[in-house]
């Protein structure tokens, strides 16, 4: 009786979820970071805290976290951001050579459609789950999402920038493991099966790549999802952590009580 309960309000939880996501996406492109226009105007370079900065394009964001070593590149943004991201490393490390790592959260082009340009300039290992690398390496297409009625439009405007430039993958992480500089990797599947959070426990920073997103300052599912239901219980483990700051794939970060927004998405 009471899993059943449990069961019943985990259901409550994940359906006012797809409310607010619903609310604040409908068929607009503009929606969780998805920007108007698809052409191109240029990177902005947003300070988050000391360590963390926000680089976004038109479609997609990545970010660069500092620790006592160097740089960490989180995702890659879309195909020709390449240049763009070096001169973010050189203005924030002081050189090309202070990016250590590059990881990726999951294998869809607007996160990994730059990894063959920073290849040519970078030296720095290039990491993916053990379920994605084939995906970011080109040997296997991106899983197709399942999508909700409403993600449909949407879906249907930015689909051609899910998949991205090939791009050989170094080594491979699993759940657990934790990076040079610090960061731990925390498998979350359901958006993609390989889906990965980057933890960082000193600062409390969490990087969700596409398991969530934000808009209209709401913490919200990512969209475009494989299997919803596990997406889901990804969050609920992520809403688990101690969390002050929290970085989408998609959206503005939230800097401060991120624990507290994320606590409420699955209350
Ligand atoms: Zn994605
Ligand atoms: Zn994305």
């Amino acid at each position: 009786m009471r899993a059943q309960d449990a069961g019943r309000r985990a259901q409550d939880a994940d359906m006012r979820a797809q409310d607010a996501g619903r609310r604040s996406l409908g068929a607009d492109t503009a929606a969780v970071g998805w920007r108007g226009s698809l052409a191109s105007r240029g990177m902005d370079l947003i300070a988050v805290t000391p360590r963390l900065h926000l680089l976004r394009f038109d479609v997609g964001q990545c970010y660069l976290w500092r620790d006592d070593h160097g740089l960490t590149l989180v995702d890659s943004g879309p195909r020709g951001s390449g240049d763009e991201i070096a001169d973010a490393v050189e203005r924030i490390g002081g050189s090309r050579a202070a990016l250590h790592t590059v990881v990726v959260t999951h294998g869809h082009g607007d996160h990994t459609g730059s990894l063959a340009e920073i290849r040519r300039w970078s030296d720095a290992p290039v990491l993916a789950h053990e379920l994605e690398a084939d995906c970011v390496g080109g040997d296997r297409a991106p899983s197709p999402p399942v999508l909700e009625e409403w993600e449909r439009p949407l879906y249907a405007r930015v689909e051609e920038h899910l998949a991205g430039p090939p791009a050989p993958v170094d080594a491979t992480v699993a759940h657990g493991d934790v990076l040079y500089g610090g960061l731990r990797v925390l498998h979350v599947p359901g958006h993609t099966e390989g889906s990965i959070a980057l933890y960082e426990p000193d600062h409390r920073v969490l990087f969700t790549g596409d398991t969530l997103a934000e808009h209209d300052g709401a913490v919200i599912p990512g969209v475009f999802n494989r299997d919803r239901t596990e997406l889901m219980r990804s969050i609920r483990a992520l809403s688990e952590l101690d969390v002050e700051t929290l970085c989408f794939g998609h959206g503005d970060p939230v800097v401060r009580a991120a624990g507290a927004a994320l606590r409420r998405l699955v209350a």
